[in-house]
């Protein structure tokens, strides 16, 4: 085991959701915790830095963008431990390869080029996603027994179709051959499925607060269409990060989820739950509606991506999180409440 506490540990993409909450575990631990973020002043950062005051460890943020090599050396150079979890994550987007696939790939490249540089450095761990294991669920058709395990990759997402997912597979393709040129640090993925629970900044941004809103927004309000997804709480995700940093015998690829679940499971708790705020009928959409209505409500929602996701069940295996990283999973009914409810109180 790796005493996280002698360490000088850097997160990158320090103002995210995933970020703050492993800052704030390290934090809690007694960890001193240097981190990036593309501005200093972004309220993410200001709110994780007084959530921390109070805890025994300490967080200092570093002005970087992934594109820009030169902002990131510092902080790397002087690390001895990198949590590599900066990546863009959003629907909203202009172009696929300037908005996702060149910061993904091209700030992985960075990141870990320069850790190349940095003789002192130990352990990467990379946050990776199952959207590099999986590109649409009719793909499960085709995986052995139908379930997706860490031996897969994403083989049919591209610029065009599925784009982010086409991001995270290129960019931890290229972690990895980054990894193999050299032998001084090793390196773990953890691959998170659909993130939700309740944020540490109470200043969500992140694509997964976009997608849970809709249960308050009106969009399932007549109806919600037959998606399967693997969900998991933001705090296990983060304790799945600080375990494969610590754990030296974690080693590879570790998909972190903690249910196959479904837009409708998650509404059917949520309007029990909210009954006068949440907006959701059980019904469900038919496909062809979606997949001529989808592009309207988002670029990535394509005729295509609808055809091959919508009445395609998701399966993932999640047993090498739970025997090498110790990951305890929450029941992800709760963290859904727990996030809408914070989304409730905040508006
Ligand atoms: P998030 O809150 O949007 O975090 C993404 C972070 O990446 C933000 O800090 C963002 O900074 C940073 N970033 C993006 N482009 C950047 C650039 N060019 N230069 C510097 N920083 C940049 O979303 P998240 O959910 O925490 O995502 C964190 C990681 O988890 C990502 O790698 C994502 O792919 C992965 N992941 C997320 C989920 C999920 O469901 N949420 C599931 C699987 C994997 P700004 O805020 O300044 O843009």
């Amino acid at each position: 085991m790796l005493n996280l506490n002698n360490e000088k540990i850097l997160i990158t993409g320090g103002s995210g959701y995933i970020a703050s909450w492993i800052a704030f575990k390290l934090a809690e631990k007694g960890c001193h915790i240097s981190l990036t973020a593309r501005r200093l002043d972004d309220p993410r950062c200001l709110l994780l830095e007084s959530k921390v005051q109070p805890l025994e460890g300490t967080v200092q943020f570093f002005q970087a963008d992934l594109l820009d090599k030169d902002s990131l050396r510092k902080p790397i150079m002087d690390s001895t431990l990198i949590f590599h979890t900066a990546s863009p994550f959003k629907s909203k987007i202009n172009s696929a390869y300037k908005d996702l696939i060149l910061p993904a790939l091209e700030g992985t490249k960075n990141v870990l080029n320069l850790a190349k540089e940095n003789p002192n450095l130990k352990r990467i761990v990379l946050t990776s996603s199952v959207a590099a294991v999986l590109g649409d669920n009719q793909d499960l058709r085709n995986y052995p027994n139908q379930i997706a395990d860490e031996s897969c990759w994403n083989e049919t997402s591209s610029e065009a179709h599925n784009p982010y997912s086409y991001s995270k597979t290129l960019a931890e393709k290229a972690a990895w051959e980054i990894f193999k040129s050299q032998n001084q640090w090793s390196m773990v993925a953890i691959n998170p499925s659909f993130v939700i629970g309740p944020s540490i900044t109470h200043h969500p941004k992140a694509e997964s607060f976009q997608v849970m809103k809709q249960y308050l927004s009106g969009a399932f309000l007549l109806g919600v269409p037959e998606i399967y997804v693997g969900a998991v709480d933001v705090r296990d995700v983060a304790d799945a990060h600080i375990s494969a940093m610590e754990n030296l015998s974690a080693e590879g690829r570790h998909i972190t989820s903690a249910k196959d679940t479904g837009f409708k499971e998650i509404g059917i708790h949520l309007k029990k739950k909210f009954p006068q705020k949440v907006k959701f009928s059980p019904r469900t959409v038919p496909k062809i509606l979606i997949a001529l209505t989808g592009r309207f409500i988002s670029k990535l929602l394509t005729y295509k991506f609808i055809m091959n996701n919508v009445g395609y069940v998701w399966r993932t295996k999640n047993d090498k999180s739970i025997n090498s990283l110790g990951i305890k999973y929450r029941d992800i009914l709760q963290s859904s409440e727990e996030m809408i409810e914070q989304i409730i109180q905040k508006n």
